[in-house]
Protein backbone atom coordinates (compact mmCIF):
# COMPACT_ATOMS: atom_id res chain seq x y z
CA UNK A 1 0.00 0.00 0.00
CA UNK A 2 1.38 3.73 -0.88
CA UNK A 3 1.33 6.33 1.32
CA UNK A 4 0.85 9.54 -0.12
CA UNK A 5 0.88 13.47 1.47
CA UNK A 6 -1.41 14.56 -1.15
CA UNK A 7 -3.49 12.87 -4.05
CA UNK A 8 -5.27 14.68 -6.63
CA UNK A 9 -8.47 12.76 -8.13
CA UNK A 10 -8.79 14.45 -11.89
CA UNK A 11 -6.14 16.22 -14.48
CA UNK A 12 -7.93 18.53 -16.41
CA UNK A 13 -6.82 22.24 -15.86
CA UNK A 14 -8.16 22.12 -11.79
CA UNK A 15 -6.37 18.96 -11.19
CA UNK A 16 -3.74 20.06 -12.99
CA UNK A 17 -2.89 23.45 -12.24
CA UNK A 18 -3.58 22.33 -8.59
CA UNK A 19 -0.43 19.24 -9.13
CA UNK A 20 1.98 22.37 -10.32
CA UNK A 21 1.20 24.09 -7.16
CA UNK A 22 1.45 21.29 -5.20
CA UNK A 23 4.45 19.75 -6.73
CA UNK A 24 6.06 23.48 -6.47
CA UNK A 25 5.64 23.43 -2.82
CA UNK A 26 7.02 20.11 -2.54
CA UNK A 27 4.29 17.83 -1.61
CA UNK A 28 5.23 15.18 -4.07
CA UNK A 29 1.47 15.02 -5.28
CA UNK A 30 0.00 11.58 -7.24
CA UNK A 31 -2.81 12.56 -9.34
CA UNK A 32 -5.32 10.26 -10.84
CA UNK A 33 -6.09 10.95 -14.41
CA UNK A 34 -9.61 8.89 -14.61
CA UNK A 35 -10.95 7.29 -17.53
CA UNK A 36 -11.44 10.69 -19.73
CA UNK A 37 -7.74 12.33 -18.95
CA UNK A 38 -7.92 16.05 -19.39
CA UNK A 39 -11.27 16.01 -18.47
CA UNK A 40 -14.09 18.25 -20.27
CA UNK A 41 -11.51 20.28 -22.26
CA UNK A 42 -10.59 17.62 -24.60
CA UNK A 43 -14.03 17.04 -25.82
CA UNK A 44 -13.96 20.85 -27.06
CA UNK A 45 -11.56 21.18 -30.32
CA UNK A 46 -9.48 24.55 -30.20
CA UNK A 47 -10.03 26.21 -26.88
CA UNK A 48 -9.85 30.66 -27.63
CA UNK A 49 -10.63 31.68 -24.43
CA UNK A 50 -7.74 30.37 -22.50
CA UNK A 51 -5.63 33.50 -21.59
CA UNK A 52 -2.17 33.44 -23.42
CA UNK A 53 -2.72 31.56 -26.65
CA UNK A 54 -3.98 34.31 -28.91
CA UNK A 55 -3.70 32.43 -31.88
CA UNK A 56 -6.13 29.22 -29.85
CA UNK A 57 -4.90 25.91 -28.22
CA UNK A 58 -5.84 22.82 -28.69
CA UNK A 59 -7.81 21.23 -25.87
CA UNK A 60 -6.18 18.06 -25.40
CA UNK A 61 -2.96 19.83 -26.12
CA UNK A 62 -3.37 22.52 -23.25
CA UNK A 63 -4.19 20.24 -20.64
CA UNK A 64 -1.16 18.17 -21.59
CA UNK A 65 1.37 20.73 -21.45
CA UNK A 66 -0.39 21.70 -18.02
CA UNK A 67 0.80 18.16 -17.16
CA UNK A 68 4.08 18.35 -18.08
CA UNK A 69 4.36 20.97 -16.30
CA UNK A 70 3.30 19.45 -13.18
CA UNK A 71 5.37 16.50 -14.12
CA UNK A 72 8.95 18.88 -13.99
CA UNK A 73 8.22 19.71 -10.96
CA UNK A 74 7.68 16.07 -9.19
CA UNK A 75 4.06 15.59 -10.18
CA UNK A 76 3.40 11.55 -10.52
CA UNK A 77 0.59 10.57 -13.00
CA UNK A 78 -1.11 7.77 -12.73
CA UNK A 79 -3.93 6.58 -15.67
CA UNK A 80 -6.27 5.77 -13.40
CA UNK A 81 -10.14 5.84 -11.53
CA UNK A 82 -11.03 5.53 -8.09
CA UNK A 83 -13.74 2.77 -7.37
CA UNK A 84 -14.17 3.07 -3.96
CA UNK A 85 -13.24 6.30 -1.69
CA UNK A 86 -12.93 6.27 1.87
CA UNK A 87 -12.85 9.50 3.32
CA UNK A 88 -11.69 10.05 7.32
CA UNK A 89 -12.09 13.65 8.53
CA UNK A 90 -9.12 14.83 9.60
CA UNK A 91 -7.45 11.46 9.35
CA UNK A 92 -6.24 9.41 6.39
CA UNK A 93 -8.08 8.68 3.41
CA UNK A 94 -8.34 5.36 1.34
CA UNK A 95 -8.40 5.10 -2.33
CA UNK A 96 -8.83 1.83 -3.93
CA UNK A 97 -7.93 2.20 -7.36
CA UNK A 98 -9.25 0.24 -10.57
CA UNK A 99 -6.37 -1.08 -11.16
CA UNK A 100 -6.70 -2.81 -7.54
CA UNK A 101 -4.24 -0.99 -5.75
CA UNK A 102 -4.96 1.21 -2.80
CA UNK A 103 -3.48 4.52 -1.81
CA UNK A 104 -3.62 6.28 1.51
CA UNK A 105 -3.09 10.32 2.05
CA UNK A 106 -3.28 13.14 4.35
CA UNK A 107 -5.00 15.42 2.07
CA UNK A 108 -6.79 14.79 -0.87
CA UNK A 109 -8.27 17.07 -3.92
CA UNK A 110 -11.01 16.68 -5.52
CA UNK A 111 -11.39 17.91 -9.04
CA UNK A 112 -13.39 15.31 -10.99
CA UNK A 113 -15.21 17.82 -13.35
CA UNK A 114 -18.83 17.12 -14.61
CA UNK A 115 -19.97 15.78 -17.25
CA UNK A 116 -22.21 17.78 -19.91
CA UNK A 117 -25.97 15.69 -19.98
CA UNK A 118 -26.37 14.94 -23.75
CA UNK A 119 -29.99 13.45 -24.72
CA UNK A 120 -27.87 10.21 -25.90
CA UNK A 121 -28.47 10.30 -29.99
CA UNK A 122 -26.18 8.92 -31.67
CA UNK A 123 -25.88 11.51 -33.88
CA UNK A 124 -24.12 13.55 -30.93
CA UNK A 125 -21.21 11.08 -31.07
CA UNK A 126 -21.09 11.22 -34.39
CA UNK A 127 -20.61 14.71 -35.14
CA UNK A 128 -18.52 15.52 -31.79
CA UNK A 129 -16.44 18.65 -32.78
CA UNK A 130 -18.10 18.93 -36.30
CA UNK A 131 -21.11 21.04 -35.23
CA UNK A 132 -22.02 19.37 -31.91
CA UNK A 133 -20.54 21.18 -28.34
CA UNK A 134 -22.21 21.83 -25.20
CA UNK A 135 -20.04 24.99 -25.13
CA UNK A 136 -21.17 27.95 -26.67
CA UNK A 137 -18.27 30.05 -25.24
CA UNK A 138 -15.54 27.47 -26.40
CA UNK A 139 -16.91 26.66 -29.75
CA UNK A 140 -19.54 29.50 -30.83
CA UNK A 141 -16.82 31.55 -33.22
CA UNK A 142 -17.17 28.44 -35.56
CA UNK A 143 -20.45 29.11 -36.79
CA UNK A 144 -20.15 32.53 -38.37
CA UNK A 145 -23.15 33.11 -40.20
CA UNK A 146 -24.78 29.91 -39.88
CA UNK A 147 -27.64 28.74 -38.80
CA UNK A 148 -27.28 26.67 -34.73
CA UNK A 149 -29.72 24.75 -32.75
CA UNK A 150 -29.83 25.09 -29.08
CA UNK A 151 -32.03 22.30 -27.20
CA UNK A 152 -33.16 22.59 -23.99
CA UNK A 153 -35.26 25.50 -22.43
CA UNK A 154 -33.21 26.35 -18.76
CA UNK A 155 -30.61 29.48 -18.05
CA UNK A 156 -27.92 27.65 -19.51
CA UNK A 157 -29.94 27.33 -22.71
CA UNK A 158 -31.15 30.77 -23.12
CA UNK A 159 -27.16 31.91 -22.03
CA UNK A 160 -25.72 29.61 -24.51
CA UNK A 161 -28.10 30.90 -27.56
CA UNK A 162 -27.86 35.03 -26.40
CA UNK A 163 -24.00 33.98 -26.98
CA UNK A 164 -24.03 32.54 -30.03
CA UNK A 165 -26.54 35.28 -31.45
CA UNK A 166 -23.31 36.87 -31.76
CA UNK A 167 -22.15 34.56 -34.53
CA UNK A 168 -24.95 32.64 -35.86
CA UNK A 169 -27.12 33.65 -38.50
CA UNK A 170 -30.52 32.06 -36.40
CA UNK A 171 -30.24 30.37 -33.39
CA UNK A 172 -33.13 27.75 -32.88
CA UNK A 173 -33.83 27.29 -29.85
CA UNK A 174 -35.26 23.60 -29.22
CA UNK A 175 -37.35 22.85 -26.06
CA UNK A 176 -39.29 20.14 -25.18
CA UNK A 177 -42.31 22.28 -23.18
CA UNK A 178 -44.21 25.37 -24.28
CA UNK A 179 -42.87 27.27 -21.46
CA UNK A 180 -39.20 27.80 -20.16
CA UNK A 181 -37.43 26.50 -17.20
CA UNK A 182 -35.23 29.83 -17.61
CA UNK A 183 -35.17 32.48 -14.70
CA UNK A 184 -37.44 35.44 -16.12
CA UNK A 185 -35.52 37.90 -16.80
CA UNK A 186 -32.99 35.46 -18.83
CA UNK A 187 -36.34 34.07 -20.94
CA UNK A 188 -37.25 37.66 -21.18
CA UNK A 189 -32.98 38.71 -23.12
CA UNK A 190 -33.21 35.73 -25.34
CA UNK A 191 -36.84 36.25 -25.95
CA UNK A 192 -36.56 40.18 -26.79
CA UNK A 193 -33.41 38.75 -29.28
CA UNK A 194 -33.95 38.88 -32.95
CA UNK A 195 -31.94 36.52 -33.88
CA UNK A 196 -33.36 33.55 -31.74
CA UNK A 197 -36.80 31.62 -32.48
CA UNK A 198 -37.91 29.23 -30.28
CA UNK A 199 -39.17 25.62 -31.83
CA UNK A 200 -41.95 24.77 -29.07
CA UNK A 201 -43.04 21.61 -28.01
CA UNK A 202 -40.19 20.00 -29.89
CA UNK A 203 -37.64 17.37 -29.07
CA UNK A 204 -34.52 16.01 -31.49
CA UNK A 205 -34.85 12.85 -32.42
CA UNK A 206 -31.64 12.21 -35.37
CA UNK A 207 -28.81 14.64 -36.27
CA UNK A 208 -27.87 14.42 -40.30
CA UNK A 209 -25.37 15.16 -42.05
CA UNK A 210 -22.06 13.54 -43.92
CA UNK A 211 -18.62 14.53 -42.27
CA UNK A 212 -20.41 17.73 -40.53
CA UNK A 213 -23.68 18.41 -39.57
CA UNK A 214 -26.08 19.48 -41.55
CA UNK A 215 -29.49 19.49 -40.34
CA UNK A 216 -31.37 18.18 -37.07
CA UNK A 217 -34.52 15.97 -37.04
CA UNK A 218 -37.41 16.77 -35.40
CA UNK A 219 -40.71 15.89 -33.82
CA UNK A 220 -43.85 17.97 -32.23
CA UNK A 221 -44.56 16.24 -29.46
CA UNK A 222 -47.94 18.27 -29.43
CA UNK A 223 -48.71 17.15 -32.62
CA UNK A 224 -46.60 14.66 -33.52
CA UNK A 225 -45.43 16.22 -36.65
CA UNK A 226 -42.00 15.26 -37.62
CA UNK A 227 -39.72 17.98 -39.68
CA UNK A 228 -35.77 18.46 -40.22
CA UNK A 229 -34.49 22.13 -39.53
CA UNK A 230 -30.96 23.13 -41.13
CA UNK A 231 -28.24 24.06 -38.88
CA UNK A 232 -24.73 23.29 -38.84
CA UNK A 233 -24.17 23.51 -34.76
CA UNK A 234 -25.98 21.49 -32.37
CA UNK A 235 -25.42 22.82 -28.93
CA UNK A 236 -26.83 20.93 -26.02
CA UNK A 237 -27.93 22.87 -22.79
CA UNK A 238 -29.19 20.07 -21.19
CA UNK A 239 -27.86 20.92 -17.82
CA UNK A 240 -24.41 18.95 -16.66
CA UNK A 241 -23.63 16.24 -13.99
CA UNK A 242 -21.11 16.84 -11.58
CA UNK A 243 -18.57 13.96 -11.49
CA UNK A 244 -19.55 13.43 -7.70
CA UNK A 245 -21.24 9.99 -7.12
CA UNK A 246 -18.52 8.34 -5.69
CA UNK A 247 -18.40 11.17 -3.27
CA UNK A 248 -21.87 10.76 -2.08
CA UNK A 249 -22.52 10.98 1.59
CA UNK A 250 -18.94 11.09 2.30
CA UNK A 251 -18.67 14.89 1.41
CA UNK A 252 -21.76 17.22 1.83
CA UNK A 253 -23.15 17.80 -1.84
CA UNK A 254 -25.49 20.43 -3.05
CA UNK A 255 -29.51 19.30 -4.41
CA UNK A 256 -27.78 19.20 -8.35
CA UNK A 257 -24.93 17.26 -6.54
CA UNK A 258 -21.61 20.04 -6.83
CA UNK A 259 -19.58 19.35 -4.14
CA UNK A 260 -20.20 22.35 -1.14
CA UNK A 261 -17.49 24.44 0.01
CA UNK A 262 -17.19 26.49 2.90
CA UNK A 263 -15.87 29.88 4.37
CA UNK A 264 -14.76 31.16 0.07
CA UNK A 265 -12.07 28.29 0.72
CA UNK A 266 -11.83 25.13 -1.31
CA UNK A 267 -12.45 23.09 1.95
CA UNK A 268 -15.19 20.16 1.95
CA UNK A 269 -17.79 19.08 4.40
CA UNK A 270 -14.61 16.57 5.24
CA UNK A 271 -11.48 17.54 7.07
CA UNK A 272 -8.16 17.39 4.83
CA UNK A 273 -10.54 16.79 1.52
CA UNK A 274 -10.09 19.68 -0.90
CA UNK A 275 -12.38 20.44 -4.22
CA UNK A 276 -11.78 22.19 -7.37
CA UNK A 277 -13.33 22.73 -10.92
CA UNK A 278 -16.42 21.70 -11.89
CA UNK A 279 -17.68 19.31 -9.74
CA UNK A 280 -17.77 22.20 -6.96
CA UNK A 281 -18.64 24.70 -9.53
CA UNK A 282 -21.94 24.98 -10.96
CA UNK A 283 -22.15 28.66 -11.99
CA UNK A 284 -18.83 29.36 -14.04
CA UNK A 285 -17.43 26.01 -15.38
CA UNK A 286 -15.02 27.55 -17.43
CA UNK A 287 -11.20 26.37 -17.80
CA UNK A 288 -9.58 29.05 -16.33
CA UNK A 289 -11.73 29.72 -13.38
CA UNK A 290 -11.05 25.59 -12.86
CA UNK A 291 -7.53 26.43 -13.10
CA UNK A 292 -7.80 29.21 -10.67
CA UNK A 293 -9.74 26.86 -8.09
CA UNK A 294 -7.18 23.98 -8.47
CA UNK A 295 -4.66 26.82 -7.50
CA UNK A 296 -6.49 27.60 -4.86
CA UNK A 297 -6.84 24.08 -3.80
CA UNK A 298 -3.24 23.18 -3.75
CA UNK A 299 -2.39 26.19 -1.20
CA UNK A 300 -5.43 24.71 1.12
CA UNK A 301 -3.73 21.53 1.07
CA UNK A 302 -0.72 23.15 1.58
CA UNK A 303 -1.59 24.68 4.72
CA UNK A 304 -3.89 21.89 5.53
CA UNK A 305 -0.21 19.36 5.57
CA UNK A 306 1.45 21.91 7.89
CA UNK A 307 -0.99 22.16 9.84
CA UNK A 308 -1.02 18.43 11.16
CA UNK A 309 2.69 18.32 10.76
P1 LIG B 1 -31.58 23.13 -15.95
O1 LIG B 1 -31.70 21.81 -15.28
O2 LIG B 1 -32.10 24.32 -15.24
O3 LIG B 1 -32.32 23.09 -17.37
C1 LIG B 1 -32.18 21.99 -18.22
C2 LIG B 1 -33.12 22.18 -19.39
O4 LIG B 1 -32.92 21.07 -20.24
C3 LIG B 1 -34.59 22.23 -19.00
O5 LIG B 1 -35.28 23.18 -19.77
C4 LIG B 1 -35.07 20.81 -19.33
O6 LIG B 1 -36.40 20.76 -19.80
C5 LIG B 1 -34.18 20.45 -20.49
N1 LIG B 1 -33.99 19.01 -20.55
C6 LIG B 1 -33.38 18.21 -19.62
N2 LIG B 1 -33.37 16.94 -20.04
C7 LIG B 1 -33.99 16.94 -21.26
C8 LIG B 1 -34.29 15.93 -22.19
N3 LIG B 1 -33.95 14.66 -21.99
N4 LIG B 1 -34.92 16.29 -23.34
C9 LIG B 1 -35.25 17.58 -23.58
N5 LIG B 1 -34.99 18.58 -22.73
C10 LIG B 1 -34.37 18.27 -21.58
O7 LIG B 1 -30.03 23.25 -16.30
P2 LIG B 1 -29.19 24.57 -16.63
O8 LIG B 1 -27.82 24.10 -16.99
O9 LIG B 1 -29.93 25.41 -17.59
O10 LIG B 1 -29.10 25.32 -15.24
C11 LIG B 1 -28.53 24.68 -14.10
C12 LIG B 1 -28.46 25.68 -12.94
O11 LIG B 1 -27.50 26.68 -13.24
C13 LIG B 1 -29.80 26.40 -12.74
O12 LIG B 1 -29.96 26.60 -11.38
C14 LIG B 1 -29.61 27.71 -13.45
O13 LIG B 1 -30.42 28.73 -12.94
C15 LIG B 1 -28.12 27.97 -13.22
N6 LIG B 1 -27.58 28.81 -14.28
C16 LIG B 1 -27.64 30.15 -14.12
C17 LIG B 1 -27.19 30.99 -15.11
C18 LIG B 1 -27.26 32.44 -14.90
O14 LIG B 1 -27.84 32.86 -13.94
N7 LIG B 1 -26.70 33.23 -15.77
C19 LIG B 1 -26.62 30.47 -16.37
C20 LIG B 1 -26.65 29.03 -16.45
C21 LIG B 1 -27.13 28.24 -15.45
P3 LIG B 1 -37.65 21.07 -18.81
O15 LIG B 1 -37.68 22.56 -18.69
O16 LIG B 1 -38.81 20.51 -19.56
O17 LIG B 1 -37.34 20.37 -17.54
Amino acid sequence: MEKQKLVIVGNGPAGATAAIYAARANLSPLMLAGNQPGGLLTMTGKVENFPGFPEGIDGFDLVMKMQEQAEKFGARVEYETVEHFTLNPGGVHRLELSGGAVVECDALIAASGASPRYLGLAGEEKFRNHGVSACATCDGAFFENMPVVVVGGGDSAMEEAIFLTRFASVVYVVHRRDQLKASPIMAARARENPKIKFVWNTVVTGLLGGSDLEKVALRNVATGEESELPCRGYFCALGHIPNTRSFAGQLELDDAGYIRLFDGTTRTSCEGVFAAGDCADPRYRQAICAAASGCQAAIDAGRYLESIR
